[in-house]
């Protein structure tokens, strides 16, 4: 890259304030405006009390900021010379946009940096002690979403037989689809799954089940967006571990 971009996007991490990085309070220190998501904590814009701050929500399903217009603010601010950070939830390139929005804009001639954060899914993972690869057990994580765009289904077969620990965002108005489509794709039915809400904020929640019982235990926890689920025999290994942090028990 040439010379610094004046316009970033940045991660905030999963809630859990300390989790952002370096990099990124630096830039929303030196901001002038921040279009900040709903999955961000509020906490973080300790960071940038002197900026100008948009809310450009784009929750699923709630009355959301349209991207169209999310992308036309970014530009004029791009294009005025402004500092801007556009502040993401988890890392704005898993399942954040970062790629649309970064394309997007520098067809338009205007380059973005992008910084990382940490995602939902291995923050939620750690949270509850779930190694999400180990030795003999695991060697890969596949990040999944459940929700697409024109609703086409996962390639469920593939990923019951790829033998990673799967992460699945954006889950829970989809549960059965998981549970059954994982089943029928031969992931076996005592397979155990940790769904966790909240992860990193102090209203999570976590809860072990079998994958055969997925929809009807996350229905006995009232599981809630936003959730994560992890699939996989390191779930099981989660006991083993010794907890160093509050939220650390599943229980199941
Ligand atoms: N870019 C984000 C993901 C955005 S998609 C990231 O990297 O984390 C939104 C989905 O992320 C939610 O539906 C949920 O599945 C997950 N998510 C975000 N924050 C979460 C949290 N604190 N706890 C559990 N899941 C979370």
């Amino acid at each position: 890259m040439n010379s610094t971009p004046n316009v970033w996007l940045i991660g905030a991490g999963p809630g859990d304030p300390e989790l952002l990085t370096l990099k990124a309070a630096r830039l929303l220190a030196d901001a002038e405006v921040v279009m900040v998501d709903d999955l961000v904590n509020p906490e973080i814009l300790q960071h940038c009390p002197q900026a100008r701050l948009i809310r450009v929500g784009k929750r699923g399903g709630c009355r959301s900021t349209p991207q169209a217009f999310i992308n036309r603010l970014m530009l004029r601010y791009g294009r005025q010379g402004k500092r801007l950070v556009r502040l993401k939830g988890g890392d704005p390139c898993i399942f954040g946009r970062a790629g649309e929005e970064a394309q997007w804009l520098r067809e338009r001639g205007v380059e973005a940096g992008i910084v990382n954060g940490i995602t939902a899914g291995l923050a939620g993972a750690t949270q509850c002690n779930i190694p999400l690869t180990l030795r003999g057990v695991s060697r890969g994580v596949t990040l999944i979403t459940a929700h697409t765009q024109d609703d086409s289904e996962l390639n469920w077969a593939g990923l019951a037989a790829g033998g990673t620990t799967l992460v699945v965002y954006m889950g829970v108005a989809r549960l059965q689809q998981i549970q059954q489509g994982l089943m029928a794709g031969g992931m076996p039915a005592d397979m155990p799954v940790a769904m966790i809400e909240n992860a990193s904020t102090p209203n999570q929640r976590q809860h072990a089940c079998q994958l055969s019982q997925l929809c009807a235990a996350a229905s006995a926890f009232k599981l809630k967006s936003p959730a994560v689920l992890v699939i996989g025999e390191v779930v099981n290994a989660a006991e083993l571990i010794q907890s160093h942090s509050e939220p650390s028990q599943l229980t199941g």
